[in-house]
């Protein structure tokens, strides 16, 4: 039976053109673009022109692309890079682990942090990250989009904060790259960390925007490669790979790609709704609809462990995730969800239901036929339900 993925927030399929660009780069053109000769030149060109792409990507200049490893690198060398001793970091309490994990080391080191909390609607509100300034925060860290729940963050309104305030700019674009465009311009930000992976990249490489002048410190010290600012041999068919995904994004973003992946989505969303004791996390705000990527929506269903659910769609075949993949497999509920103010019952009954963009109608129909015979199943022999459960 044909499985049906909706767990693009975890990681996508390589598309067959992004196969297709990396696939001289791991024989013909082998070379290490350091050297001068031929071979190593090919494989320069190769990274200089997905530079471009990259700049195009992001808005920004050529020498302001650093290739990197991922999301996790980008995020840990904003943090790693910029504070010293004696810093103050504002962050929030929603970010990925990449960011939380860097910020709780930092403390050791003499950095604290601020964590604002978002609104119940997953809504970071910019007059909070305003309150948290002191005369010694050097720099601010928000995501894009969220990873659960995919509500987008107003980057643009924290940029103009932080540049009021002089100080540096992260943004997470991880999860929002390639489902919005990105202007590193607009946003205001000094760095910019995405991820190859989650956009139908390869896996292990990614990139970051670092604006011209910045004093960020390599992670990762030995050649001159990328402008002393990452060294290591470059991962040239990785850096193309996420180069054409980059290129295609961009094209799905212009030729209805994103529009049909909304549609959908909402359709998805609208039909599971009519089950009773479900509710979605993150759209609303008041009478308001909350922004969010196009393809992520996250639901409780009351009167069952999230888990079990998860268990129960992927033996149909269907692929979702219980909150973000790299807590998988523990029990604590979402941190996302806990800090939007959901109880821990609830956030434990919740599911993320990311689409890839080459989701099709058929995948929401099949989905829509298997979940609500899942839920009814697991609501009849739910410990939640009987009330077992503390
Ligand atoms: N930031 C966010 C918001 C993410 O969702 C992820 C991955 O799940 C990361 C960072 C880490 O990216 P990578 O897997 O490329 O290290």
């Amino acid at each position: 039976m044909k499985r049906v993925y909706m767990d693009a927030n975890a990681t996508t399929p390589l598309l067959p053109e992004v196969m297709e660009a990396m696939r001289p780069y791991w024989m013909e053109r082998f070379g290490n673009a350091s050297s001068i000769h031929l071979d190593g030149q090919q494989a320069h060109s190769g990274v200089d022109r997905a530079r471009a792409t990259m700049a195009e990507f992001f808005n920004c200049h050529d020498a302001e692309v650093v290739f990197n490893s991922g999301g996790t690198e980008g995020d840990n060398t904003a943090i790693f890079g910029l504070l010293r001793p004696g810093d103050h970091f504002i962050t929030t309490a929603i970010e990925h682990s990449a960011i939380l994990a860097a910020a709780e080391r930092m403390a050791s080191r003499g950095v604290e942090t601020s964590f604002v909390a978002p609104q119940p609607s997953g809504l970071i509100d910019p007059a909070d990250i305003q309150k948290a300034l002191r005369p010694e925060t050097r720099l601010i860290s928000v995501m894009l989009a969220n990873n659960e729940t995919g509500v987008l963050q107003p980057v643009e309104e924290i940029g103009r904060i932080a540049g009021e305030a002089s100080v540096f700019f992260h943004i997470d674009a991880v999860q929002g790259a390639g489902k919005i465009t990105l202007d590193v311009l607009r946003f205001g930000c000094h760095l910019c960390s995405i991820s190859a992976h989650k956009m139908h990249g390869p896996k292990g490489v990614g990139a970051m925007f670092v604006r011209r002048g910045t004093p960020v410190e390599s992670l990762i010290v030995g050649g001159s490669h990328e402008r002393r600012r990452r060294a290591g041999t470059e991962n040239v068919p990785g850096i193309v790979g996420l180069a054409k995904a980059a290129e295609l994004a961009m094209l799905s973003l212009e030729d209805g790609t994103i529009d049909r992946v909304a549609a959908l989505r909402d359709r998805l969303e609208a039909e599971i709704l009519k089950l009773p004791g479900t509710g979605v996390n993150g759209a609303r705000d008041g009478e308001k609809t909350v922004p969010r990527v196009a393809n992520t929506t996250n639901i409780w269903f009351d009167n069952l462990e999230g888990e079990a659910l998860v268990i129960a769609l992927d033996l149909k075949s269907v692929a979702v995730s219980g909150g973000s993949a790299c807590h998988s497999g523990a029990t604590e509920p979402s941190h996302v969800l806990m800090a939007m103010g959901l109880n821990k019952t609830r956030a434990r009954a919740s599911l993320r239901f990311s689409l890839l963009k080459t989701a099709t109608e058929a995948d929401v129909d099949y989905v829509l036929k298997v979940v609500p015979e899942a839920v009814e199943h697991l609501r009849a022999i739910s410990p939640v339900a009987a009330g077992t459960l503390g």
